[in-house]
């Protein structure tokens, strides 16, 4: 399938499954829920956007968003993830405790539309276009740019002038979390760019320390390396036909 293929097909997947109270849209701010909500400016159906605030979020996707999409709903923690692992200790990639509480509690018996796409990763590339939720079987997912590359995406974005957070000009085309550990790598750049964050980290670690609820030491948190800061800007036009300011 070409691109024009694709969006057609996205299109169509929304306005098939649109549920009469509307879809719930997950909106990041990321490449992929730029393009979801665009997509679904254009099939005319009925949702509403959500922002799921983790309180790791870069500063400069919550100006983004403030910015360009100012529609979008913002659903804040009742709890903060440095608040978290006060009480909880660092989360692991075996226990993403922090997944549970600050995102994976929304869209409670709603059809919700992410940006999900199977070249993400191998295991994504396991789920299917529209399933339920293993955990809470009231609610379902509509993952409506499954089949899209990342190419697909930018090549989206291009054509359809749509504005974009700086942050992908930078060193990432990935935006999530702040230092999450499911991306190690990430997380370790992540500290080094945000030293606010990191200092919040450590505190955190250490009040969780002191409560006896961590025994892993603070230590492994300092233990950042350098970004290797690519160039993003050369990266994005070489890969994708981006012009450099
Ligand atoms: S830090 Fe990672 S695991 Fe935790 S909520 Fe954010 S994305 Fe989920």
């Amino acid at each position: 399938m070409n691109l024009k293929e694709k969006i057609q097909s996205s299109i169509e997947i929304l306005q098939q499954n649109e549920p009469a109270e509307g879809y719930h849209l997950a909106f990041s701010g990321g490449k992929d829920s730029i393009v979801i909500l665009h997509l679904a400016k254009m099939s005319g159906v009925k949702y509403t956007a959500y922002f799921y605030m983790t309180t790791l979020d870069p500063p400069d996707v919550l100006r983004f968003i403030k910015k360009y999409y100012p529609e979008v709903v913002w659903l804040r923690p009742k709890m903060s993830m440095f608040q978290l692992i006060e009480k909880k200790g660092l989360p692991i990639r075996q226990k993403r405790f922090c997944c549970e509480v600050l995102k994976e509690c929304h869209g409670h018996g709603e059809t919700v539309v992410d940006g999900v796409r199977a070249a993400e990763s191998f295991k994504r590339s396991k789920r299917k276009i529209s399933e339920v939720d293993y955990k809470d079987k009231s609610k379902s997912f509509l993952h409506a740019i499954f089949n899209w590359t990342e190419h697909d995406v930018w090549q989206f974005i291009k054509s359809e002038k749509l504005p974009f957070p700086d942050i992908y000009l930078g060193c990432q085309n990935r935006i999530g979390c702040i230092a999450c550990p499911m991306a190690q790598k990430k997380a370790a750049q992540d500290l080094e760019l945000y030293p606010k964050f990191k200092n919040a980290f450590l505190k955190a670690v250490r009040k969780a320390k002191q409560r006896g609820i961590m025994k892993m030491f603070a230590d492994k948190v300092e233990n950042v390396c350098r970004c290797p800061f690519t160039n993003g800007v050369e990266r994005l036009s070489k890969q994708f036909g981006f012009e450099q300011n």
